[in-house]
């Protein structure tokens, strides 16, 4: 990941913290955190949502990026791309074509502990061997 400027940093800073829904919810996982952002603000090739995330609720969880580019995670919309995807009881079948797709809202984060980095119960792994390019 190239380095950050400070003024960058700063910029991104306040851009991040003068939003409210740029907190994490007390007990909101990770992977619902992140999507909500990135379906929010975007994805700008970081992961600087997760690293929100990490500091807020879990400063001490340092293995949690060397985690997550192991499961094929690069950047924020990674994670529910090729982190992990939606739980199979939260898709939607699609009458006609039997097909599941996607709910067209995201579903409140099932929960999980504080200072959990683990997605809830919404989630679960993708494997790698499904791991598509993303747009960026
Ligand atoms: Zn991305
Ligand atoms: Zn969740």
């Amino acid at each position: 990941m190239p380095e950050m400027s400070v003024a960058d940093e700063a910029e991104l800073y306040l851009k991040t913290v003068a939003d409210p829904g740029a907190e994490p919810g007390l007990y909101e996982c990770l992977a619902c955190f992140v999507s909500r952002r990135v379906e929010a603000v975007g994805c700008d090739r970081t992961r600087l949502w997760t690293q929100w995330f990490r500091d807020i609720k879990s400063p001490t969880a340092t293995a949690l990026e060397e985690r997550l580019l192991k499961i094929g995670v690069y950047c924020d919309c990674d994670l529910a791309r090729n982190g992990y995807r939606m739980s199979r009881h939260l898709l939607v079948r699609d009458l006609m074509t039997d097909e599941l797709s996607l709910p067209d809202e995201l579903p409140d984060c099932a929960g999980v502990r504080r200072t959990s980095t683990k997605p809830c119960d919404n989630w679960e792994r993708k494997p790698l061997s499904e791991w598509e390019p993303g747009p960026h």
